[in-house]
């Protein structure tokens, strides 16, 4: 039969009349089989995750500190969403048992892991469909790496007797018996891998937002969603910076071809964001601009080394970089010409050995000039349709120039997926608005 696995975040489920939402949201396809809950999250900007509540309660019990003002506030959380959506359940005895746990044995994974099982419960309840514990099928070794094959198997093997169920996200059980938890926003994965298991036709992941958008919204006003995105594109633009979907998330499903679509609970007529493969059949898409997104940061530097005959030197990019790897760095982007050669890097990792750095290189290949220039941006065009687009790399240019922005460094990747450039970084914001002009406001 097929199905379609359904992951809500934390502010999906964040009080009683976001239960209500996704409730419907869950009862309107019947293919919507598989649910996996996050931990109630903020209800308003100030407001307080669960899994911060319970986190906290845990660095209390550890040092044997009085919790249970904490742990009462999680409880009247839970107990208000019960309440107010009227259904007949107690959580008395799993909130003594969570209680006893953390006086007894206590440990920061267990505590957090709480969040969505007590979620989960709810959930489970409300919606009338079966709850099943992350603990009885995800599995870690002894040092907390995830077990994909076993975990698989075991999911298999659960959800095969099942129509439906409820798995909270975020945790699962070491060999050794001992909860684990993924990292911050692991819900995500665990959605992932369930949806790998059960061969999902669809990874549906709501959240509160509409899909990725092509720009930062506090950097181009009221910006476009991107409609399809492929994994490679993703990998790029989640590079620079733009996040909503947690990093190991993608390997699950991207493995099994399932493509995930990020949706809104709030308004869930928006189609969002699909994340495909790059096989995938684009002439379904009604939009189609020439780039998919655009992303930035801060925080770069540049090493400019120049060389009379440099190209000539047998072995000098080796000695440069032998250098940087003996300081333990790692680069970005490495542009060169003629007689020179600049190495892009984080500033912050490059700062406590700057000094050692600039020697080394100076010892190693005698140039004639050597700087460093601080206060670089990094900004990348991204976009699988670039590839056959001519004069993407023209319109860039043009929309910089026409801005008097000066480009420092442009690289583009042999795929041809992105184009990057930097800037100084107090060009970045209207660099991107810029771009953003050229090619989506332009196109339309
Ligand atoms: N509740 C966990 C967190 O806040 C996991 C998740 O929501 O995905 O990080």
């Amino acid at each position: 039969m097929s199905n379609k696995v359904v992951k809500f975040g934390g502010s999906s489920l964040a009080d009683a009349n976001q239960f209500r939402k996704v409730a419907a949201i869950i009862r309107s396809d019947e293919k919507r089989r598989y649910v996996v809950p996050s931990a109630p999250g903020k209800r308003f900007s100030d407001d307080i995750k669960i899994t911060d509540m319970l986190y906290k309660c845990a660095e209390l019990a550890v040092n044997n500190a009085d919790f249970s003002e904490d742990f009462q506030l999680i409880k009247n959380r839970y107990n208000e969403i019960i309440a107010e959506l009227g259904i007949d359940m107690s959580l008395d005895s799993e909130f003594d048992a969570i209680v006893s746990e953390l006086k007894s044995r206590p440990a920061r994974d267990f505590a957090a892991s709480r969040g969505e099982y007590l979620n989960g419960k709810i959930l489970a309840k409300y919606l009338g469909y079966n709850f099943v514990d992350a603990a009885d099928i995800i599995v870690f070794d002894t040092k907390g790496v995830l077990l994909l094959e076993e975990t698989v198997k075991a999911v298999r093997e659960k959800l095969r007797e099942l129509d439906n169920a409820v798995i909270p996200g975020f945790y699962g059980r070491t060999t050794e018996g001992f909860i684990k938890t993924f990292s911050r926003g692991g819900s995500d994965v665990t959605g992932s891998i369930i949806a790998n298991a059960v061969k999902a036709d669809i990874y549906e992941n709501w959240t509160d937002v509409s899909g990725f958008l092509v720009a930062d919204p506090r950097i181009v006003e009221n910006p476009d969603v991107i409609e399809t995105i492929t994994y490679r594109e993703l990998r790029e633009l989640a590079y620079m910076g733009a996040s909503v979907l947690h990093e190991d998330a993608i390997f699950p499903v991207r493995s099994a071809g399932i493509p995930i679509n990020i949706r809104n609970t709030n308004r869930p007529e928006d189609a969002g964001t699909m994340i495909v493969s790059n096989d995938y059949d684009f002439s379904k898409e009604s939009l189609s601009h020439t780039i998919t997104g655009i992303a930035g940061r801060k925080g770069f530097s540049t090493i400019n080394i120049e060389k009379a005959m440099m190209n000539s030197e047998t072995g000098f990019g080796m000695k440069v970089l032998q250098v940087l790897y003996e300081n333990g760095l790692s680069f970005e982007h490495m542009p060169s010409g003629i007689d020179t050669m600049s190495i892009t890097l984080d500033s912050a990792k490059l700062e406590p050995v700057r000094e050692n750095v600039l020697s080394g290189i100076r010892k190693a290949v005698n140039p004639d000039n050597l700087e460093i220039e601080d206060g670089i941006a990094i900004l990348a065009v991204v976009g699988r349709r670039m590839k056959n687009t001519r004069g993407t790399v023209a319109r860039i240019f043009a929309a910089m120039a026409h801005a008097r922005i000066n480009v420092k460094l442009i690289d583009q990747g042999s795929s041809e997926l992105n184009v990057i450039i930097g800037v100084s970084e107090h060009d970045l914001p209207e660099a991107i608005r810029r771009i953003y002009d050229m090619f989506i406001n332009s196109e339309k």
